[in-house]
């Protein structure tokens, strides 16, 4: 395991980002920071917050930017993010969440913005068979489900579908990735921290590549 690293991971619902931005995090160390994990285990708790996240989510709208950005702030001031950086995945999902980030980091705060390029018909597929732990949100699929009677082979919770995982939702949640999240590609790549993953194929290969990128980028920056 290497240590440290401050990196996003993005890509539409469905590209791996979820089971690739676990995977960086432990290869490095640090926390994997989930806003849609965030959100799921408060509306799993029934706070007033979970519960109107989860308005939105089962649309599969984006929660309103000011939410989200409380909730990463929060998350990224704990002592291991401070400490050792992050992983974050699903933030941030809009131009507006992108420049508060900034803000928060810093100039040099970010090693690398890794995206998961995965072509439309592939992510359709992948979420049509996507499942959940409930508790721990480990992802599995219906063609790679877990070991024993889908219950999780992390925590042993249950394994389900996501409740925004219905046509309706993912239709939507692919529109607004096109409107509101890929303009991200143009604001990293202006930045020169954009790293362009294909995510096409088997999991461990596609780790590989997003390793290689990152190593490859952090490199180019302490030159
Ligand atoms: P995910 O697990 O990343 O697919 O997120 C599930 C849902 O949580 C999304 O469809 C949104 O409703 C909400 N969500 C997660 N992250 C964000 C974000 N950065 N901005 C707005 N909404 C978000």
């Amino acid at each position: 395991m290497s240590s440290g690293a401050r990196l996003l991971v993005l890509g539409k619902q469905g590209a791996g980002k979820g089971t690739q931005a676990v995977r960086i995090a432990g290869h490095y160390g640090v926390p994997h920071i989930s806003t849609g994990d965030i959100f799921r285990a408060a509306a799993a708790d029934g706070t007033p917050f979970g519960l109107r996240a989860n308005e939105f989510m089962t649309r599969g709208e984006l929660v309103p930017d000011d939410v989200v950005i409380g909730v990463v702030a929060e998350r990224l001031a704990k002592d291991d993010a401070v400490n050792d950086g992050f992983v974050l995945d699903g933030f941030p999902r809009t131009k507006v969440q992108a420049e508060e980030l900034q803000r928060l980091l810093g100039p040099g705060g970010l090693d690398a913005a890794v995206d998961i390029d995965v072509p439309t018909e592939v992510v359709i597929e992948r979420i049509s068979g996507r499942r959940v732990c409930a508790t721990c949100g480990t992802p599995y699929h219906v063609s790679s489900p877990p070991e024993s009677n889908w219950t999780c082979d992390k925590d042993g919770g249950e394994v389900v579908q996501r409740e925004d995982d219905t046509p309706e939702a993912v239709t939507k949640r692919l529109e607004l990735y096109e409107e509101a999240t890929r303009p991200l590609l143009d604001f990293y790549e202006g930045l020169g921290l954009l790293v362009t993953v294909d995510g096409v194929g088997d999991p461990d290969e596609v780790f590989d590549r997003v390793l290689d990128g990152i190593e490859t980028a952090r490199q180019v920056q302490t030159r």
